[in-house]
């Protein structure tokens, strides 16, 4: 569906980084095999709504996530895929507290808080 990259202050605390890359599909064209992954769901302090990660019970890793403000949709975490930038991403959120030292290219839309509203600054083509 899109990719974006989220500088939102729980996307840095779960992946121990600067931000999380996520690809969005539709939850019905994804299938998973294997182990039966853990989830854990935070409600975001800011909008009150819910997050579930799932993840890796051997290793911890988060593989994907689905949210209260997508249904259907299906968050896979970029660092899983064999190729991580093999998708394009279309927009960063939350830049409001992007790390100072991070650089945003032009070719995608940049919104201070989440997607809803109008970009902060729009993509330059
Ligand atoms: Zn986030």
């Amino acid at each position: 569906m899109f990719g974006l990259v989220c500088h939102c202050r729980f996307c840095q605390k779960r992946s121990g980084s600067a931000f999380a890359v996520v690809a969005y599909f539709r939850d019905e064209d994804i299938e998973f095999s294997g182990e039966k992954r853990l989830t854990y769901e935070h409600r975001s302090d800011e909008s009150g709504r819910w997050l579930r990660l799932e993840f890796c019970p051997r290793c911890g890793v988060t593989v994907t996530h689905t949210t209260e403000l997508r249904p259907g949709a299906r968050g896979i975490a970029s660092g899983t895929f064999d190729e991580p930038g093999w998708f394009r991403i279309d927009r960063h959120i939350w830049t409001r507290s992007a790390c100072p030292w991070v650089a945003i290219p032009d070719e995608v839309d940049v919104f201070l808080q989440g997607t809803s509203g109008t970009p902060a600054r729009a993509k330059n083509e």
